[in-house]
């Protein structure tokens, strides 16, 4: 019980700040309804929590996280549960949000797993293949000549791209992108050394961003 019990205090520690100290202050303008400009979509892994690493305060970022940050493509009549396309249309149609971050990471187990074929379909992980096919034309775009740590971030990188390329099936995030509403980007996170990347698209290739202060 003890992981429980610091996560309880944690919360006593954020209700103190900004409900007794701030008087809820934080909490003023977006009691009734949310209006984050943002929407980020990264993976689920503990150690990338896209607020914590941008900062942001309650109520900017709408955030969907989910194994490897993939976006499925628009498949409306899919038989199954769209978890990650509801967020999305929420986000874009009814929040209207002006920007979507796909967000990746180094070090990402879900995107291990699809190049090493490393999960076992006949076992406990068969949600998770199915899911991580999402992005299994990458494999076949591995340049050879890569070390193994080279091929792992070729791979996390492509996936944000796959991603970005399967937002465009969406036909509302399609118009609001060609009519210029909505913007999209790919970032990269590293944690071997705590840079962010982000991408650029003309040039097809991540950039460390300025981290001058
Ligand atoms: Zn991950």
């Amino acid at each position: 019980m003890a992981e429980i019990e610091k996560l309880l205090e944690g919360y006593k520690v954020f209700y103190e700040k900004n409900f007794v100290l701030n008087d809820g202050d934080a909490f003023k303008d977006i009691q009734t309804s949310q209006s984050p400009k943002t929407l980020i979509i990264a993976c689920c892994d503990s150690r990338v929590d896209p607020v914590i690493l941008t900062n942001a305060k309650i109520g900017d970022i709408f955030v969907i996280r989910n194994i490897a940050n993939l976006v499925p493509p628009y498949q409306p009549m899919w038989d199954s549960n769209h978890g990650t396309s509801a967020a999305i249309e929420f986000a874009v149609n009814h929040l209207k949000v002006k920007h979507i971050v796909v967000m990746g990471h180094s070090n990402c187990g879900g995107i291990k797993a699809l190049v090493d074929d490393d999960i076992d379909i006949n076992k406990e992980f068969s949600f998770i293949t199915d899911w991580i096919r999402i992005a299994k034309k990458i494999k076949e775009d591995i340049p050879k000549d890569l070390t193994n740590e080279e091929k792992y971030i070729f791979c996390e990188q492509a996936g944000i791209k796959v991603s970005l390329k399967n937002l465009m099936t969406f036909p509302f995030v399609k118009e609001k992108t060609q009519n210029k509403t909505l913007k999209l980007h790919g970032w990269y996170f590293s944690l071997k050394d705590g840079s962010l990347s982000t991408l650029n698209k003309e040039a097809d290739k991540f950039e460390k961003t300025d981290i001058s202060l």
